[in-house]
């Protein structure tokens, strides 16, 4: 239920609407936007007709408005305005797109830190790097842990970039919030709902990629667990989906964007990798993705990716990523959008 003040109400009005809702149980989330101000309401049965009737009622209530999807605090409708993540120096999902790259695991120092300099050089933002690999065949890759997190502490000192990596048990948020700026909750784990209640507990951004075979609803109700706890710095994350086709790893499923982008204020980032999973594929679809209206792109990267651990035939080598960032750069300014920098945030702050 959204609740749609009068534009003269004040403070007092909208506190005696939050009171109100408390008493019979509902959390309201306030969303204050210039011309006015609504409110929305979750908790169990917010749709009852005799609710609504005793907020209509109400001199400074303009409207109450039920909302019939299931999804509520990641909805547009609960709040108009797109919301915008801080993760360290920049903003995701404004203006800016920000660029994610680096391994796929983590698998030496020497690895991480060239990887690191040579895609900060080439206009990354953020460094990614698996430390907790959720390998489909218990003889995979399973990434080497904590060991990996304190090198991408020490890639962050290096290089300034703030660090986005996956954490895939309950247990390690924690552990795994200190040292990184953005946690990513991969695929496999997007209904783990212990893993999105233990983030939701946390004031961390959160990556929350899309599940295999998880339906657009599905997804933003998975988001809908993390904020319920208290955590609003959610972004989604398309990473592709199974489909009949095999010449690709997954399907990228463009139209989610600007689903998305209609259905939710959340970001969105696009991962042209894991969706093709050929590396080249991966500069044609992030160009298809930010046509599309992504806020940002997570691409992977390897010194040499035929003899990476991990996800080799998706990994850019440096060339390859800078020809990308070379390519989407014009790209980005056909968009009326500017691709992330620290010299932008700056001027964005003062
Ligand atoms: C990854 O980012 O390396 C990863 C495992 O991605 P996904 O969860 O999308 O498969
Ligand atoms: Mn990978």
């Amino acid at each position: 239920m959204i609740i749609v003040m009068k534009p003269n109400s004040g403070e007092k009005d909208i506190a005696e609407v939050m009171s109100r809702l408390k008493d019979i149980g509902l959390k309201g989330h306030i969303s204050q936007g210039a011309e006015r101000t609504i409110i929305g309401a979750v908790g169990v049965k917010p749709n009852m007709p005799e609710i609504h009737d005793s907020f209509i009622v109400m001199p400074s209530v303009a409207e109450v408005i039920p909302v019939t999807k299931p999804y509520k605090l990641t909805n547009r409708e609960f709040h108009p305005l797109n919301t915008t993540i801080r993760a360290d120096k920049f903003t995701i999902g404004g203006d800016e797109i920000v660029v994610m790259a680096g391994p796929c695991a983590v698998e030496t120092e020497v690895q991480l830190i060239k990887t690191a300099e040579a895609v900060k050089a080439a206009g990354a933002n953020i460094l990614r790097g698996g430390a907790f690999k959720p390998s489909t065949s218990p003889y995979g890759f399973r990434g080497l842990g904590e060991d990996v997190l304190k090198l991408l502490a020490k890639a962050r000192k290096e290089t300034g970039m703030p660090i986005v990596t996956e954490v895939i048990a309950a247990r390690d948020v924690e552990m795994v919030a200190r040292y990184s700026d953005i946690l990513q909750i991969g695929a496999r784990n997007m209904q783990n709902f212990a893993l999105l209640d233990e983030v939701g507990q946390t004031q961390k951004p959160v990556m929350l990629k899309r599940g295999l075979s998880s339906t657009i609803q599905e997804w933003l109700l998975a988001a809908e667990y993390i904020m319920s706890q208290g955590n609003e710095q959610v972004m989604l994350c398309e990473r592709g989906i199974r489909t009949f086709e095999t010449y690709t790893r997954n399907t990228m499923d463009i139209s989610a964007i600007p689903a998305i982008h209609k259905l939710s204020h959340l970001p969105v980032i696009a991962d042209p990798s894991h969706a093709t999973g050929k590396w080249h594929l991966v500069t044609p679809v992030s160009m298809a993705a930010i046509a599309a209206g992504a806020d940002g792109l997570m691409i992977e990267v390897h010194p040499n990716p035929d003899a990476a651990l991990k996800d080799g035939p998706q990994s850019l080598t440096f060339d390859n990523f800078a020809t990308l960032m070379q390519k989407i750069k014009p790209l980005i300014t056909a968009m009326g959008r500017k691709l992330a920098t620290e010299a932008n945030h700056f001027t964005a702050q003062c």
